[in-house]
This record gives C-alpha cells, structure tokens and sequence, in this order.
C-alpha cells in the first residue's frame, strides 16, 4: 500500500505524535518511505555498557563496539526509521554511570534525529534507564511498571516488550498483567503483520531443582498467546549473544548477536539491519568483524 503524505504534514504528524504519546507507548514510524521502498530499522542487542569506557569484559570493549556500531548505523546511505536496543543496555547491575555511558555513546545518533527505542534485559534497571534517558520515560505507561510499546509501521506493527524480572537475576518474565495488554494489543492490531521484541530466550526446558531459568520464565504463556493470533509472524530476542533464525512451529525465531561479547567464539557480535516490506522483513547480521563469515547473513520471515 504506498503511503504519500506530504513532507512537512508527515513531520508535523510525528512531532504531534510523539509529544502526544511522550517517547515509547504508540509510535508510527517509517512512513517517510516512497511508495513499496522497505523501512529500516537498525537492531542492537546486549551492549552490555558499563560505568566507564576503561571496563572491558572477555576480550572486549563494550563502550568501542557501541561506538562502532553507532557509526556504523550513522553512516547509513538510507537513514534508518529508527533504532531499537533489544535489552542488557547496561553491563551488569543497570547502574545509573551505566547508563549516562550508554546515552553519551547514543547521543550522535539523537545529534541526527534518530528514534531511539529500548526494551529491558535481565541487567537493565528501569529507574536508572529513565533517569540517564528521560525522553524514553512514558507519561502514562501501557502497563504498570514496565517498559513497553508498540511501533506502527507501513507494513507491520512491532511490539516491544519488556522481560525484566529482577535486574541482574538470569531469568526472565513477562508477567500476566503484560501477557492480557499483549493479546489485546494484537487484537487491536491485527490488520497487519506483527513482530514481537523482547529481550529473553525462549525456555521449555522443565524447570530444574537449584538451577535458575535462564530464558523466559512464562514462556509457555507466552507461546501459547502467540501461537493463537495467526498475523504474528517472528519472536525477536538477545539474551544469549547467538546469531540464529529457527522455527517454533509457524513462528520465526530471530536471535539478534550481541553487540558487545561473545560467549561462544564461533558466534559473531555486532548489530543486525533489517528491511520491513509487504512481503515480510529481513535482518542482515552487521558484524564488527567485516572478515567473520556470517557477516551479510540474511535470514527471511515472509508475511505468508
Ligand atoms: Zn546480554
């Protein structure tokens, strides 16, 4: 469906919107895109930044590959339509320094009016965040106590959950209130595609005696209301610092890599584009190193 809505309407439109809806509840973006031109989003997941540039943890330099990757997204031929943190913003202990760090290391991409966006990872702090990135906060948020939203764009909706349970606790959960605000939501959108965001793993494995869950605690729950709303397509989520497309079922599981280290050598770090169209989105692997092999991996997901 091409979209014309002149320049300066557009730009009026998302100002009044974003003012409106304060940073992250409800927010249409890419509809500056011509006619069936993709929208594209630049994805990060596990920056892992820490209170000072000087901290490196397995080889790496947390703050440099953000840097890097924010060049990198700056240096774009085509502006992306916004750029969305898939969670573990912060290194360990979502400390407020981690986040004054992590908001200087963005500000060149809030110096060329970027839209930001950023769900919580399981060493994210939800008050520190907000308090580093006020602009983020929501002045009515969609659900109590947790960081959530929801992108419009030409050709699919994104929802942007938050997995937070305890910060620096492995295990994640979306919680019930989250789950009943999710299926309404995509019931209320259902006249196209929807993509679900959120930082943590799936995990069926039965729980263990003395072992934490280390993915998604309800992930049943979770499954079970995906698996019953047909117009969501693709899981996307960080968490374990993997590169990797699989299937539950009809639903595609996008693992976005890590921007900060690995865990597993094989495995690349850096960031990931992706291209939304009317026939689905791909996420091309951007990785730090140009040499890895998977860099310029695309994995598909097809509306139908
Ligand atoms: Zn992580």
């Amino acid at each position: 469906m091409p979209l014309h809505i002149p320049a300066v309407g557009r730009r009026q439109f998302l100002t009044q919107s974003a003012a409106a809806l304060a940073g992250l509840s409800i927010l249409r973006i890419g509809y500056a895109a011509e006619g069936d031109q993709a929208v594209t989003l630049a994805l990060l997941s596990d920056t892992h930044v820490p209170e000072t540039p000087m901290v490196e943890a397995r080889g790496v330099n947390m703050t440099a590959n953000l840097q890097k990757a924010v060049e990198e997204i700056n240096a774009l031929p085509t502006k992306p339509a916004a750029v969305l943190f898939n969670g573990d913003c912060a290194y360990l202990k979502g400390l407020p320094r981690d986040y004054a760090n992590f908001a200087q290391c963005v500000q060149p991409l809030i110096d060329t009016g970027q839209e930001l966006h950023m769900t919580m990872g399981n060493h994210d702090n939800i008050p520190a965040f907000y308090g580093a990135m006020a602009s983020q906060k929501p002045e009515q948020p969609l659900v109590e106590s947790k960081h959530v939203g929801i992108l419009e764009t030409p050709y699919a909706n994104i929802f942007l959950l938050d997995s937070l349970m305890t910060t620096n606790v492995v295990t994640g959960e979306l919680g019930a209130a989250q789950l009943k605000w999710l299926s309404q939501a995509l019931d209320a959108h259902a006249n196209k595609p929807a993509v679900i965001m959120a930082h943590h793993t799936l995990d069926k494995s039965p729980p263990q005696v003395g072992k934490a869950i280390s993915g998604l605690a309800d992930t049943a729950e979770l499954l079970e209301l995906l698996h019953s709303k047909p117009h969501v397509k693709a899981y996307v989520f960080g968490h374990s610092h993997v590169w990797a497309h699989t299937h539950e079922g009809d639903l595609n599981l996008i693992n976005l890599p890590a921007c900060a280290y690995v865990f597993n050598e094989a495995q690349p770090n850096g960031w990931t584009l992706a291209r939304v169209n009317e026939k689905g989105i791909e996420f091309e692997l951007q990785a730090h190193d140009k040499s890895h092999k998977k860099h310029g991996q695309v994995f598909t997901v097809k509306w139908a």
